[in-house]
């Protein structure tokens, strides 16, 4: 079948396709976490002491003792066996965006060639995988990268289940044998206990006495595109970059804004619930599910947990859309960016900070006393968001993001936030002295009853901030749709640690000075925004305007590509935030910069490749059919005596060639090696290769809308789009 034959073929099979059946069960609570193994589970199987013993594992980290491991670990393997299961496997996150297992089998046998099933406390909590097989970066150390995992208990294992077999599934951190941490859940860890350390000092000076661990939650909505997979098997850039390299834009895009919140197509809505049932039964929470804003994209949200545990569902969300997506006939694309003109996918990490004795510190609360905690948590924020901005960047950087970040559909590559105008306002009286006046510097007015009546939900969100106040968390908008959201939640309560640790010795200086408590913390925040209050910014983050006027008079960086983002990693400031919170060691932060770096290289790569074959093997040959047609259509034509206008021949033609030319010096680019840094080849990848890729792109785009509508191999725009 060639090329377009295919495409009219899929076109056809699509028109032609029915909802695939799947069993749906009558009620969530038949199957709800149904495949793990909980607390509950535990409490079940295990004995009263052995049970007391692993939930206070769970609920704060302390190290299990091998005896308990091990009766644990028996129950976990009795349970799993008696859901049909062989298999176990260590899960673990490394610095790629994506999760890899090892799988081992329970069984085991005696030296009489009889089988039995073990499963020990040794097992369970360590595993050995070939550490040289996933990505460093510089932590190359004596044992050839050798690494190894270990049990994370505070993220519940559960049973994968595949039309291949089920299995016992543990989540685990992975680490070098020299302790280094070599995946994104270590880090994650780190980053909340550096976190709890910090809030621990400023709630006792704010005078608690009772105060839990802090933990920090994540709720992510994540958006995707469905593309039928009888077109997506005949598009190479789809199937191997996950976005379109090519492609003329549709008559119809998503100018009637007709497709938001409009009605699931059905073939969808069965992808959606059989997806939903599926987290259900791994105790994913999840919540709401709807159209987005481009044709041809949905989001789904599930209910907010605890930033690692919401990470490792996250995570597992991803796989598991892309394996059912597959069974419903679609092929799910988590890139940023799959089709240029349209709205692109992004990832909204909701994220707060609380404990089960103080409750949510971005809360406003509802004493004054509340407001105090919250107004510094707040201003912890601030401060973060405008030392760390770089940082913040360069956790969301990829090169499916860069086609995003500062288009005018998602947030400006300009890190600034946004607290609604309510709380705006008080932060900017703290600022001016407004809020501390009156005789002898006494509080006259705090405006804290204005916060006490916040409003939740500022009707008016502004959706073109990258970071945003939502009434009682903060919304990290710009993190991309394939990305794990670990980065940038390590990001985020490092820095809210590092503001923290400033507030709390500004503050007891402050109390020092001032018994009055209010007056005290005014005075601190007061400091805060003088130096930070710059990144607070509620207009329109997409005008011109903003990005001259906070670059030029407000000094925040607008970082385009991910080329000039990563190197933010090297920075000292950055090394000194990781080291003195003990999350990342000089060494993890700079196998961090070379591993995104290589990936980010590495990706330009593959789509230039594709660019160049594509372009070769595909679209040229398809306008040479056309010129051939043509030309026998002319000649005819001329025989039987009739004139003819051939300027689309010449336009073709013309676009060809340069299309090919474009090609060449494609091809010549990527040959060039030698580059005398890291950041240089990104450079050259941002710049040069993309650049060239585009040029292709743009005469290739332009024969699509010349070339006869049957000659062309590559599945249009608006099939793609408006056909499922
Ligand atoms: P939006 O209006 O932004 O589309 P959604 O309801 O779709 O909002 O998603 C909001 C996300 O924020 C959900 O995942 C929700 O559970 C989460 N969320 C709500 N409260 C908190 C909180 N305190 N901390 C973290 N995440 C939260
Ligand atoms: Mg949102």
């Amino acid at each position: 079948m060639s090329g377009n034959e295919a495409r009219l073929q899929a076109i056809y099979q699509i028109t032609n396709r029915e909802p695939v059946a799947v069993s749906m069960p009558d009620k969530l609570g038949d199957i709800w976490a149904e495949d793990v193994f909980n607390l509950a589970r535990m409490e079940w199987a295990l004995s009263k002491n052995a049970f007391k013993a692993v939930k206070k594992t769970v609920q704060t980290g302390v190290p299990l003792d091998p005896a308990t491991a091990d009766v644990v670990a028996a129950a976990m393997k009795e349970w799993a066996i008696s859901k049909g299961v062989k298999f176990f496997s260590h899960i673990f996150y490394p610095m790629t965006n994506i999760t890899a297992e090892k799988h081992d089998g329970f069984i085991v046998t005696n030296a009489d060639g009889s089988a039995i099933t073990e499963f020990t406390g040794s097992l369970l909590i360590k595993g050995e995988p070939d550490g040289s097989s996933f990505p460093n970066g510089s932590i190359r150390m004596t044992n050839a990268a050798r690494g190894y995992t270990a049990w994370d208990p505070t993220s519940p294992a559960y049973i994968m289940q595949t039309d291949n077999g089920a299995t016992l599934m543990i989540p685990c951190v992975f680490m070098s044998w020299t302790g280094e941490a070599l995946d994104k859940k270590i880090p994650l860890l780190r980053s909340n206990d550096a976190m709890n350390q910090a809030a621990q000092k400023v709630l006792s000076l704010m005078g608690e006495t009772d105060i839990a661990p802090l933990n920090s939650s994540c709720g992510a909505e994540q958006e995707y595109f469905l593309v039928d997979t009888n077109f997506a098997n005949s598009r190479p850039d789809l199937l191997l970059a996950g976005r379109t390299l090519f492609g003329a834009a549709s008559p119809k895009g998503q100018q009637f804004d007709d497709h938001y919140f409009g009605a699931i197509p059905a073939r969808v809505q069965v992808f959606m619930q059989d997806f939903e049932d599926q987290l259900y039964k791994l105790g994913i929470p999840a919540k709401t599910h709807h159209n987005e804003v481009a044709p041809g994209q949905f989001e789904i949200a599930p209910y907010f947990e605890a930033a690692n545990v919401a990470a490792d569902h996250q995570q597992l969300m991803m796989t598991l859309m892309k394996s059912t997506a597959k069974k419903h006939g679609f092929l799910c694309l988590l890139h940023e960016k799959p089709f240029a003109g349209i709205n692109g996918s992004g990832k909204h990490v909701n994220w707060s900070v609380g404990n089960a004795t103080q409750g949510n510190l971005l809360d406003p609360g509802s004493t004054p006393h509340d407001n105090l905690n919250f107004l510094l948590f707040c201003g912890a924020v601030i401060r973060g968001v405008h030392k760390f901005g770089p940082l913040l960047r360069a956790v969301i950087a990829s090169a499916g993001n860069d086609h995003r970040l500062g288009a005018n559909e998602a947030p400006p590559a300009i890190l600034s936030v946004y607290l609604g105008d309510q709380l705006e306002k008080v932060f900017h009286d703290i600022k001016t002295g407004k809020l501390i006046k009156g005789e002898g510097g006494g509080v006259m007015d705090l405006g804290l009853d204005q916060i006490l009546h916040f409003e939740r939900d500022p009707g008016d969100r502004n959706r073109t901030s990258p970071f945003a106040f939502t009434g009682n968390r903060f919304e990290f908008r710009a993190v991309g749709s394939a990305q794990s959201v670990s980065g940038p939640l390590v990001a985020m309560n490092t820095m809210l640690a590092d503001s923290l640790n400033w507030i709390a010795e500004k503050l007891e200086a402050a109390l020092a000075k001032d018994s009055d408590q209010a007056v005290a913390v005014i005075s601190v925040l007061k400091e805060l925004m003088d130096a930070h209050g710059n990144v607070v910014f509620g207009g329109d983050g997409y005008s011109t305007d903003w990005h001259k006027m906070a670059v030029e008079e407000r000094g925040l960086k607008n970082i385009p590509t991910t080329a000039d983002a990563l190197p933010a990693l090297r920075e000292e400031s950055v090394k000194e935030l990781f080291a003195s919170t003990g999350v990342l060691s000089p060494v993890e932060l700079e196998s961090r910069f070379e591993v995104y770096a290589e990936q980010y290289v590495l990706s330009i790569e593959v789509e230039a490749k594709l660019v160049v074959d594509m372009a070769k093997t595909m679209i040229y040959p398809a306008a040479m059919r056309y010129l051939s047609d043509l030309g026998m259509t002319g000649a005819s034509m001329l025989d039987m005596g009739v004139e003819l206008d051939n300027s689309i021949a010449k336009t073709v033609a013309d676009q060809a060639n340069a299309m090919m030319s474009a090609v060449g010096k494609l091809a010549v680019a990527m040959e060039k090696h030698d580059f005398s840094s890291t950041e240089e080849h990104m450079q050259f990848c941002a710049n040069d290769i993309r650049a060239l890729m585009d040029e292709v792109r743009s005469h290739a785009d332009m024969l699509e809308t010349e070339v006869a509508d049957e000659l062309w191999p590559l599945p249009k725009y608006q099939e793609m789009l408006f056909i499922r």
